[in-house]
């Protein structure tokens, strides 16, 4: 089994009459793989994301993360969604801290080695441009400063798999194509599997190994293109 496989999934919100977002809808994405995911607004995008991260059940058929079926959130995901979703009450950097405390293996380290990671969330905030906000609260950034941040918080536990819904919609062009080179740089190094939903098509061919092309609601992998090499600055 490859390390993400949705076989023939179906996806239907509030019972029998409700909406059905996906519906044969089959994927598999190989470990260390780039795939980016491309289709219309309202097609299921973000409703696949979900599920792979386990934060919904599947209306029907399996989804199967590292050889195991999803039946909870996955601890091994490391997520950023378009809307950052920060605790307001948090400081950036405990915000970025938080699947530390969520993830079993960092959790039993963390009240030991809490300044190691507190300075590697330092760390991450720098990469993307945030030195010095740590301390900050959420609403003293602005919507791409958050997205930034919940980045941050997707990679501090250096999760195998990386779910991104939109991570940079929020961000200004240039910022955007810096956390392009920023994103490459984490993928080149550990090779996580990374699975990006964008609406923007540059951002895909640019990062990605593997474009998906999803159909019009209800959603599922329509076509897909190999992204061949060279790529622009890589
Ligand atoms: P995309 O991310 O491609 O824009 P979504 O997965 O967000 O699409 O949505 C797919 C369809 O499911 C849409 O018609 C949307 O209105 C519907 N939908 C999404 N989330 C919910 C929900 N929590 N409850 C009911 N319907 C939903
Ligand atoms: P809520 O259920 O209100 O979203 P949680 O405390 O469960 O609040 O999570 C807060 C945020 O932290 C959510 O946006 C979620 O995406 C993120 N989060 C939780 N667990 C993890 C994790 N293991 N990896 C990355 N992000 C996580």
């Amino acid at each position: 089994r490859n390390f993400v496989e949705i076989a023939d999934v179906a996806m239907r919100y509030g019972g029998a009459e409700g909406t059905l977002a996906l519906q044969r809808c089959t994927l598999s994405v190989r470990e260390g793989e780039f795939v980016a995911v491309v289709g219309p607004s309202g097609c299921g995008k973000s409703t696949l994301m979900r599920l792979v991260s386990g934060l919904w059940p599947a209306s029907e058929g399996q989804v199967w993360v590292a050889g195991r079926e999803v039946s909870g959130p996955v601890p091994l995901v490391g997520m950023a969604f378009q809307n950052p979703t920060l605790l307001p009450w948090r400081s950036v950097l405990d915000n970025v801290m938080l699947p530390l405390e969520v993830v079993p293996a960092h959790r039993s380290r963390l009240r030991a080695e809490r300044a190691a990671y507190a300075a590697k969330a330092e760390a991450l905030l720098k990469l993307v441009g945030l030195e010095g906000f740590g301390q900050r609260h959420p609403h003293q950034l602005s919507g791409g400063m958050q997205q930034r941040t919940s980045l941050c918080r997707a990679l501090i536990h250096e999760p195998p798999l990386l779910m991104l819904d939109e991570p940079f919609s929020a961000l200004d062009v240039f910022t955007r194509e810096d956390l392009w080179a920023v994103l490459q740089d984490v993928w080149l190094e550990r090779k996580p599997t990374v699975i990006l939903v964008t609406h923007d098509l540059r951002e895909a061919v640019y990062l990605a190994d593997r474009v998906l092309v999803m159909s019009a609601r209800p959603g599922r992998i329509i076509a897909e293109r190999r992204v061949e090499f060279p790529r622009p600055r890589r």
